[in-house]
């Protein structure tokens, strides 16, 4: 008898486990639940919307989802249509691929500020996640300030400046693209509280922002470490004697800074300021955000030592994109320092596995979640194969949400929205999404 096995979250998590118990020939009904009416987590909500090839794999999930022994249930969400206990009685295998998210806490006076939002409701602003379409950003100064030195960083900064051309080929949200395109916002500054060899860009994204077709960026050279320096940090793996890729990413990334100061002061019309060595202390204003306020940084041994010399930005928009935390689920162990669910390997109770953002923390690109799903397909094949005690599975859960009259959205009604989505976007714009249920379940009666 095939085991039952609950996904949680139809994200890049969700799916590669899903993928690896079918390639796995591991003998189960896999039923994905998902909280959104749409699949596919991040690579709709989080990717960024002018990063169409990251999202292709979404093909590659699809063809997941349409095996006969794969069934998704969108818009159903773990305790509000059903309970995690109750998914605990129906099925064998539970697998959290819920993410991370949540903003991480700046921790700073000011950060609740109107003005200010995290990454997660900013991103998921300009991608039409029906959660935050109703954000409402405030747009309407010449400055923005985004937090932190990681990826999320750049994709935010980059959709702030780039021109409407540059951007006819994404998915952006309408909304969103006429909100941007009509601010007055000229300089977007990118706070990291560490140096740029501690900066976590990855060299792509980076260099993607010295090639905008009106926005230049801005490094300070006195920043960089002179030449010299750059290619003799240590950084030989003592495994393989090879330099290690750390190493490699952040010398690549300091030699894409310079050649920034290279660029000649242009014309262009907008600014991205890399303001290094500045931790972010307070965001000013009375009854919004004015201005930032941050302390110079030096590092040593990897730390961050502040200098007592400050130093502020007048802005009008703050986006603190400084990383992720996963939700507390009732009834399983929580760890709150890390944001995660804590799990041995993924294994978090029996019968309960965690993979992705869950299981790791907010760390790594969607191909990252691949080996997870490995693991957990895996896992699941060891703990359970042959072990079904009959559980109702996926006849449970229709039953159940039946009853409880649940309009919960299957993956051939997604298919529907998809073509109509695609078909929205007129051979331009890879689609125009919808952007709330209603918009949805009004396209399916259509
Ligand atoms: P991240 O890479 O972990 O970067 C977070 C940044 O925030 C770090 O620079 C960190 O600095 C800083 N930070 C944390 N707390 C702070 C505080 N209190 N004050 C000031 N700065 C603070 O996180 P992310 O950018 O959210 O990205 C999450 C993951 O998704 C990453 O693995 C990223 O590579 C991936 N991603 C990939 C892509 C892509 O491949 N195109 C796009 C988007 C995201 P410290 O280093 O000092 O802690």
């Amino acid at each position: 008898m095939p085991i039952s096995v609950a996904i949680i979250g139809a994200g890049p998590a969700g799916f590669y486990t899903a993928e690896a118990l079918l390639s796995q020939g591991v003998d189960a009904r896999i039923d994905m639940i998902e909280r959104l009416p749409s699949p596919y987590g991040l690579i709709r909500a989080g990717v960024a919307p002018d990063h169409q090839s990251t999202k292709r794999v979404a093909h590659r999930f699809a063809e997941t989802a349409s095996r006969d022994s794969v069934a998704f249930f969108g818009n159903v969400e773990v305790g509000r249509e059903v309970s995690f206990e109750e998914l605990q009685g129906l099925y064998d295998a539970v697998v959290l691929a819920v993410g991370a998210p949540r903003d991480r806490a700046l921790g700073i006076p000011g950060e609740h500020l109107p003005g200010v939002y995290g990454s997660a409701g900013f991103v998921g602003w300009y991608n039409g996640h029906p959660d935050f379409r109703e954000l409402g950003p405030r747009l309407d100064s010449r400055a923005a300030v985004v937090i932190g030195n990681g990826n999320v960083a750049l994709d935010v900064a980059r959709v702030l400046v780039k021109t409407p051309p540059e951007m006819v080929e994404s998915d952006i949200a309408d909304y969103a693209a006429q909100a941007i395109h009509a601010a007055p916002l000229t300089d977007v500054y990118i706070l990291g509280r560490r140096g740029p060899g501690e900066a976590r860009f990855t060299s792509a994204e980076l260099r993607e922002l010295g090639r905008l077709a009106d926005c230049a960026p801005v490094v300070d050279p006195a920043d960089l470490p002179a030449e010299a320096d750059a290619g003799e940090r240590g950084g030989i793996s003592p495994a393989t004697g090879e330099i290690d890729r750390e190493k490699r990413i952040r010398d690549k990334n300091i030699a894409i800074l310079r050649s920034f100061t290279a660029l000649s002061k242009d014309t262009s019309r907008k600014r991205v300021h890399f303001c290094f060595h500045a931790a972010p202390i307070e965001i000013v204003g009375h009854d919004r955000a004015e201005g930032l306020r941050y302390e110079r940084t030096r590092v040593a041994q990897g730390r961050v030592i502040r200098t007592g010399v400050f130093g502020a930005i007048a802005c009008g928009l703050v986006v603190a994109a400084i990383g992720y935390r996963a939700t507390r689920i009732p009834g399983l162990p929580f760890d709150a320092d890390r944001g995660l669910i804590p799990n041995d390997d993924g294994r978090v109770a029996p019968g309960v596995y965690a993979v992705g953002w869950a299981k790791r923390g907010p760390t790594g690109i969607i191909g990252s979640n691949r080996p997870d799903g490995i693991v957990c397909a895996r896992q699941i094949d060891a703990d359970l194969a042959g072990t079904s005690e009959g559980r109702p599975g996926r006849a449970g859960l229709e039953r159940l949400l039946g009853q409880r009259r649940v309009r919960s959205i299957s993956f051939a009604e997604w298919q529907r929205l998809d073509s109509a989505e695609v078909a929205a976007g007129g051979g331009v714009a890879p689609r125009r999404k919808f952007t709330s249920l209603a918009e949805m379940l009004a396209a399916l009666r259509g």
